[in-house]
């Protein structure tokens, strides 16, 4: 599937196009097949994206014909709020949201200093079968859609307008392996930082992988606009492969035969992501393991205290053993930063509390795709 110019979906009724899936190219390209101008495309998109109308009959100055076509042809589609929790500290709401076939999704919006930053799930479960994660626990269920990912973002902006706050960052974070749906999460990227629109800043935006090495390289070769974080968790291809399965697919030297070439390529760093748990991986012998895996790289490492789940029973490492590892990390010269995890009390941990709220037992996942 492909939602980058070139490549249109299907716009007859009963599957009306929702044009939240469309970057503004292909909304060009749509609209010029009904014969609009590209006038009639910027115009439209500033209606969704800047004045965030929710319906068609909210558009102002577009003539009544392409009205009538549109709510012939199109569609405006969001997800609706299935539940809602708030975090104790004040700084975290976590959103369980539910798209159009049922499905939900988790959306965390967090408001720290003034900068407000989202969450954002790609997909309804995920394949990749990390075992400590609530998400990897519940096995994998279909990408979301371009449109899928946007409305959660226009979800959370339509919060922030309530308190005259915008949205600062975006992190690819939530549900999902963003990368195991380069297109859907891609073309999301293009309509996030669309200048006529949310123009949210490249700087700010962060996608984590587990480690997909040729999404990896893809996002190298087309130069898209994001930070990349990839998650490591494990410095051997033992010790990784046993808490995420992906790693027997795409073994630590190809990993990061391909995190050099995109430091090399985009000349951008990348921050590498380590879930720490108790007396297995935040030993001393690890963290010398690490350090030499990235040492002489331009990396920056978070360190995640482990969010226990229902699925997995060991336990966060203890302030010293965090400690102990950071100073080992920075005698290799890598700077590294300990990330609380916000709303714990809220199962704000990725796919936590769609878990406890659907009550949805853990699976184990055999194969990664
Ligand atoms: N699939 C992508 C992005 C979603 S997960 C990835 O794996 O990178 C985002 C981050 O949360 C990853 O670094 C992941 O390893 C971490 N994570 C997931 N479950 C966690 C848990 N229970 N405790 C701590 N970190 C967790
Ligand atoms: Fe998927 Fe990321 Fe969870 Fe692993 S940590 S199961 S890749 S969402």
């Amino acid at each position: 599937m492909c939602y980058r110019s070139g490549t249109m979906p299907p716009t007859s009724a009963p599957s009306r196009v929702n044009l939240y899936d469309l970057p503004r190219a292909a909304l060009g390209e749509l609209l010029s097949t009904w014969g609009y101008s590209a006038h009639y495309r910027d115009l439209l998109w500033t209606a969704l994206y800047r004045q965030q109308v929710a319906s068609f009959d909210e558009l102002q100055g577009v003539k009544p014909e392409l009205v009538s076509v549109l709510r012939e042809r199109a569609r405006l589609e969001r997800p609706a709020t299935h539940h809602e929790a708030f975090s104790t500290d004040g700084f975290t709401r976590k959103l369980l949201l539910r798209m159009q076939d049922g499905q939900t999704v988790e959306t965390v919006l967090m408001r720290f200093k003034g900068r407000a930053t989202v969450c954002l799930s790609t997909q309804a479960g995920c394949a990749m079968g990390c075992v400590f994660c609530a998400t990897g626990q519940m096995g994998f269920v279909r990408h979301l859609s371009p449109g899928e990912i946007i409305g959660q973002v226009l979800h959370v902006t339509r919060l922030l307008r309530e308190t005259n706050e915008s949205l600062r960052n975006v992190v690819l974070m939530g549900m999902g392996e963003p990368l195991h749906n380069y297109e859907g999460t891609l073309a999301a990227v293009d309509i996030l930082v669309d200048a006529l629109g949310l123009a949210l800043g490249p700087r700010f935006i962060t996608l984590s992988t587990v480690g997909v090495v040729p999404g990896i390289r893809r996002l190298a070769d087309e130069d898209r606009p994001v930070q990349l974080a990839v998650s490591l968790h494990g410095a051997t291809d033992a010790e990784r492969g046993a808490l995420v399965p992906a790693a027997r697919k795409w073994p630590l030297a190809e990993l990061m035969d391909a995190c050099r070439y995109y430091t090399d390529k985009r000349k951008r760093r990348i921050f590498y992501e380590w879930a720490l748990i108790a007396g297995q991986n935040d030993t001393p012998e690890q963290a010398h393991a690490l350090g030499q895996l990235l040492r002489g790289m331009d990396a920056h490492v978070n360190l995640i205290p482990l969010n226990p789940t229902v699925g997995y029973a060991e336990r966060p490492s203890g302030p010293d053993a965090v400690r102990g590892f950071q100073d080992i990390l920075a005698g290799y010269g890598l700077p590294s930063t300990v990330r609380q995890r916000r709303g714990i009390d809220i199962d704000a941990g990725c796919g936590q509390l769609k878990a406890a709220v659907e009550r949805v037992r853990p699976v184990r996942v055999a194969a990664v795709p």
